[in-house]
């Protein structure tokens, strides 16, 4: 990464030797949802900041809660760690492994007179815990000896009581300014199973509590986290010296905001619930699975958060700045070809029936070593119903009739005639072809103002097409009219699916993930679902920030 506050701290430390040179980072997410693209953010500045200074970066599960953990979040999270390439070797860590030594620095603080154990119900410690303004209560159970503590708290472990019935609280300052250094809660007790340590347990560590500790124990020297967490930084550093062991430095950034974006597993998590998308994975997600499949390359995430890089202020990004990390990376490594998503019926009088002709196309512009490949020309062809218009307005350069256009690869057409329905719609167009335009160009330097791409109807195939568009339609999906929330901002049409779209036979070959530009389209990836004959192709991006002149034309 490029030099950044988080590098200049690690630089400072390296001068003066605290961590004696030493740089390791985690990402230490919680398995109660897929990952998202904020997600990918920690990920990426973690990872790089290991490498970057020949460091090791673990991944640890921050399992500390079994009501929302679940092995499906455990396993997906694997996966996209994985598939962006923050290689973590053999360290994989779960906070769950370290609760019988959490539970022993627990006892330790209630040794040291540093914890106690609490009959207060939730509603009471926040009621005692007074506000910015005024100092809390302490609680009444505060100044309980320390065998009786220890006792008590072995009884919570044993499972002698119920949900809420105590806590465990560190001794700390029921005034102090910092409301998280109020007698903080460290220990609740919940009957709940664990997707691992199962029935083990009855009581599970805060993450204030926890969160140190598993640093401490990996042996990180950098903890990097978003800047919710620096108001808890205090209690971070006191539990650590209290118990006098190994000291990490925290360290806060701002987290990613997307326009246009929700990025809050909570929130995700409701949209899969709520069948507003058709999974975690699905292309319009912001997830990391939504994000693959709809099929973005990594290396469009690993230049996005290299481009916006990291700050101690939160911002939002525009959504264009992810949209366009992608097409940066697809314009000069995407194939080329050619589909026909609405298509109309061209057929080229002066053709004979049954004649095919082969021509040949470039794959990619951009890079002459992806080569050429056969297209096929004939009697009948496809275009797109958009490139026609009978009465054109003045800006439309397209097909029209007595006008001509090129056809991309092959030839200059002209329209002769309009076929209509009963109804009047346009069936088919009839168009002469000029051969003297081999390849595109006129041997007489005759110009022509547009070139549209097509399709050989005997020489393609019928696909499904997803064509997806943001999710939401508010810039600030949070900001909703009052008593609806961020899903009332859904965008209603996010997708289009077209049923038979004809595509040059090329891609009768796609593989699952494979991406290509569609010409004058888009890019498009084959959908990792799709089997068999039956493709489906996925809308990644529009060729060009089509919103941003939406929007400029909206602003006049
Ligand atoms: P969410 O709010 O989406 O549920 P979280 O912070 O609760 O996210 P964790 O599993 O605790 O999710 O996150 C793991 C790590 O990812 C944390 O260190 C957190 O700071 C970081 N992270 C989460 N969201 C973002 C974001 N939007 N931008 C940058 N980093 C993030
Ligand atoms: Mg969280």
């Amino acid at each position: 990464m490029k030099p950044n506050f988080v590098t200049e701290i690690i630089d400072e430390h390296n001068k003066t030797g605290r961590f004696k040179a030493r740089v390791h980072t985690r990402f230490p997410p919680e398995p109660n949802g897929y990952l998202h693209i904020g997600h990918a953010k920690a990920i990426y500045l973690n990872y790089s900041i290991a490498r970057q200074y020949n460091g090791k970066f673990n991944l640890r599960f921050d399992d500390t809660n079994p009501c929302k953990e679940e092995q499906e979040y455990v396993d997906s999270i694997i996966k996209d760690v994985l598939w962006l390439g923050a290689d973590y070797e053999n360290r994989l860590f779960y906070a769950s492994d370290y609760f019988e030594q959490m539970y022993e620095y627990a006892a330790l603080l209630i040794k040291k007179g540093k914890a106690y154990v609490c009959d207060l119900n939730a509603d009471q410690i926040r009621t005692s815990r007074g506000t910015l303004t005024a100092p809390g209560k302490d609680s009444p159970y505060r100044n309980r000896s320390t065998d009786e503590n220890l006792d008590l708290f072995m009884r919570m472990r044993k499972g002698e009581f119920p949900d809420g019935a105590k806590t465990l609280r560190a001794k700390i300052d029921m005034a102090n300014p910092n409301l998280n250094l109020r007698d903080p809660i460290m220990y609740r007790i919940l009957h709940s199973s664990h997707h691992r340590t199962k029935d083990a347990w009855c009581i599970y560590p805060t993450y204030d509590f926890a969160h140190g500790l598993e640093d401490s124990i990996e042996n990180i020297t950098h903890s990097i986290c978003t800047l919710e967490f620096e108001n808890h930084r205090p209690l971070y550093d006191w539990f650590l010296d209290q118990l006098g062991i190994f000291h990490p430095q925290q360290i806060e950034f701002a987290r990613l905001n997307i326009t246009y974006t929700v990025l809050s597993k909570r929130k995700l998590l409701e949209l899969v619930e709520g069948n507003f998308v058709s999974g975690w994975d699905d292309p319009r997600m912001p997830t990391l699975a939504g994000l693959r499949r709809r099929g973005y390359p990594k290396e469009a995430l690993h230049n996005f958060c290299e481009e916006i890089g990291v700050a101690k202020f939160n911002s939002t990004i525009d959504v264009g700045v992810l949209e366009e990390s992608v097409r940066g990376i697809l314009n000069k490594t995407a194939a080329r070809v050619m589909a026909v998503l609405r298509p109309l019926k061209v057929t080229i009088v002066n053709l004979p029936e049954g004649a095919v002709e082969e021509l040949e196309a470039v794959n990619n512009p951009e890079d002459a070593s992806m080569g050429t490949r056969k297209i096929f020309f004939s009697r009948e062809i496809f275009i797109e119903q958009e490139d026609f218009r009978e009465n054109p307005p003045k800006e439309f350069f397209r097909l029209s009739p007595g006008r001509e256009v090129r056809l991309r690869y092959a030839y200059f057409i002209k329209c002769e005639e309009v076929i209509k329905d009963k109804e009047g719609n346009i069936i088919e167009l009839r168009c002469s072809y000029d051969p003297q335009t081999r390849g595109g160009n006129s041997p007489d330097g005759r110009k022509v103002k547009a070139t549209i791409h097509w399709v050989c109807a005997s020489h393609s195939f019928d696909a499904q097409v997803n064509l997806y568009d943001r999710l939401f339609n508010n810039p600030d999906p949070e900001k909703t009219e009052e008593g609806k929330d961020f899903k009332s901002n859904i965008n209603p049409r996010s997708l289009e699916t077209i049923n038979n779209a004809k595509l040059e036979p090329s891609l009768k070959g796609a593989q699952s993930g494979q991406r290509y530009q569609f010409e004058r389209l888009g890019y498009f990836c084959l959908d990792s679902e799709s089997s068999g004959k039956n493709l489906v192709f996925n809308r990644i991006s529009t060729l060009r920030d089509t919103w941003a002149k939406i929007e400029k034309k909206l602003k006049r």
